[in-house]
This record gives structure tokens, sequence and C-alpha cells, in this order.
């Protein structure tokens, strides 16, 4: 009894001590074979023994048999479960670590000079002012002759403008746009008109064939250069910040009169001359004057009653200064770690 309860005892001792060491469903399979399979099993084997204990032995051990039997199956099944939990946690570890930090998601965002587009409409859309868009494409009276620009007029020349082959042109700046709102709106008028403007230029740090104008005109009764002169100088306070000061020079555009540039004072070294400002200690935002009595007659107002004020902001610039950007061909260049500072 005791020889054969002993194997049994090594036996499912073995058994377990092995099985606890497994690493796949294949070993434990195989063990189970060795140990328990019908033909040349290890226990099989043991119980062969049987017939030849005595008789009054053979209940116990063939309870103590069973017993065994039990036992080697549960220390297989318990091996089981355990290389099941571990390919899972392996899994897991591997795809589904729901610690591991997100990438995030690759998104876009607003190109820099619509932000400074943004800055400018805040600014004119809370004073009351319309927004307005117009063609690219223009035609001449449009471009030219309603601003007071007639065809023989050597300003056409300045421009450098694109004409398209079967007529027509790529507008030189927005300034056709007060004409557009005029003709479509009596007065009183007050607009901001946004756009691509179009000219034959080089591209280089400075210059592009293609950039952007801003244009306001605030047309009413008794509106005077003053008006001009606070509006000019709230918006230069409003993009780049409460200390800026502005002044106005002297200049000369056809559809204006007086007419005058509209400087910034520098903001990099506030006044005292440095880099960005080229030692003058101002910035140049655009050019701006009173509506010329020829415009606002071609475009149907009376110049006795209505007077007004109009500039043409370049919006490129102004991105540029706010920004500190030393090359306009950055903005159309697309390149995302550029444009992914402002974004
Ligand atoms: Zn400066």
């Amino acid at each position: 009894m005791s020889d054969h309860s002993d194997q049994l005892e090594a036996l499912v001792a073995d058994v377990r001590a092995r099985a606890a060491e497994l690493r796949d469903v294949d070993a434990i399979d195989a063990l189970k074979t060795e140990v328990l399979g019908r033909k040349g099993g290890r226990l099989s084997h043991v119980m062969a023994g049987l017939a030849k204990i005595p008789k009054d032995e053979k209940a116990e051990f063939g309870r103590r048999a069973n017993d065994a039997k039990r036992e080697i199956e549960e220390a297989l099944d318990r091996a089981r479960q355990r290389v099941a939990g571990a390919s899972l946690d392996e899994a897991l570890s591997h795809r589904y670590d729901v610690t591991f930090p997100a990438i995030p998601p690759h998104t876009g965002g607003l190109h820099l000079l619509r932000h400074t587009l943004d800055a400018v409409v805040d600014f004119f859309r809370s004073r009351g002012f319309a927004i307005l868009t117009g063609p690219e494409v223009e035609d001449e009276y449009h471009a030219f002759e309603t601003l007071n620009i007639p065809a023989d007029h050597p300003a056409r020349d300045n421009m450098d403008t694109f004409y398209l082959p079967r007529g027509g042109l790529l507008r030189p700046h927005t300034s056709p746009m007060q004409i557009r709102a005029m003709l479509a709106h009596p007065p009183p008028i007050a607009v901001l008109a946004p756009g691509k403007v179009f000219r034959r230029d080089a591209l280089d740090a400075s210059h592009s064939f293609m950039f952007h104008q801003i244009e306001g005109l605030h047309v009413d009764r008794g509106i005077t250069f003053g008006h001009l002169k606070g509006f000019a100088t709230d918006l230069c306070r409003h993009l780049f910040g409460a200390a800026r000061r502005t002044r106005f020079r002297p200049s000369y555009f056809q559809f204006t009169e007086p007419s005058a540039e509209v400087d910034v004072s520098c903001h990099a070294c506030d006044g005292a001359g440095c880099r960005t400002c080229k030692g003058s200690g101002w910035l140049e935002m655009g050019g701006s004057g009173m509506v010329h009595p020829n415009v606002l007659r071609a475009a149907g107002y009376d110049p006795e009653a209505f007077t007004g004020w109009a500039w043409g902001l370049g919006l490129d610039r102004i991105a540029m200064l706010r920004h500190r950007i030393d090359d306009i061909r950055t903005f159309f260049e697309n390149d995302l770690g550029f444009l992914e500072q402002f974004g």
C-alpha cells in the first residue's frame, strides 16, 4: 500500500512542480498525455500495480488514485489559466496600455494672415463697419476710371498690373471695392474690404506678386481728416499695443485728396530706431486720405454733401510687424513648421 501511495504522491508532486513552470498550452497538453494518457500514461502505470495490492486495501488505494488524478487535473487547469492570463497580460502590455500618453490628432489651424485679418476685422466690426469681399478679376472701369485714374494716366503704369488676355485684369489694389460699395449702397457708408491683390513684382523678402490689402471706407456728412487720424491711431494701438503713436506723412494718390502715408511708432524699439524700422523709429502701415470728390461723384454720391476717408492697409505687412517676420514669402510656402507656430 505505502509503496503505491508514495508513487501517487510523487507523481502528483512532480506534475505540480513541472506544470508551474510551463509557458504554453502545447507543453501542458504534452504533460497531460504523459501522465494521464490511457496507454502508457504514468498514472495508468501506477494503477497497473493495483492487482498486487491486498484486497482489503484496494478500496483505499482506489480512493487515493482518484484523488491523485483530480489533483493532477487541477494542477494542469491552473497552468492553463496562468498561461492564458499571461498571454492576455502580454497582449495588453503591447497593444492596449491605457496609461500610455495619447498621440494628439493632427488638426489644422488658422493661417497667420487669417489671425491678423481677424484682429483688424474685430476692431472695425465693433465700430459698426460692414465687411465686404469682391472680385479679384476686375475691369478697368472699377480698378482705374472711377478711381480718378483716366486711361492715359501714368499712374496706371506705376501699378504694374497683370492684364488678362481676353480683357480684364487682376486687381492691383482693393480700392475698386470703394466704388462697388458706394454704387451698391447710398450714403452714409462704413465698410472694410479685405482681399488679395496682384502686381507684376519680382518675388523677394519684402515683395510678392500676390499680397493682401484691407480697404477701409467711411463716408458720411461731416467726416474729416480727424476721423481718419482717430481710427488709424486706435487701430494701431489695437494691433501693436496701447503705447503706439501714429504719424501722417503727406503723400499722393489719385483717388484721395489730401493723401497721407500712415506710420506707426516701432514696437521693437519704441521709436528709438532699430533694425525692424531701419533706424527711423517708424513703420509704414499703408496709404490713406480723404476720398477724392471725383470718386464720390463716380459712385453717385454728392461731394458737396458728403465727405469720407479711405485707406488701403497692407495685411501681410501688419502680420510681419506683429510677429517680427522678415520674409513675406514664408506666408505662402506652406511650411507647416513655420505655420504651426502661429496656429
Ligand atoms: Zn524700431
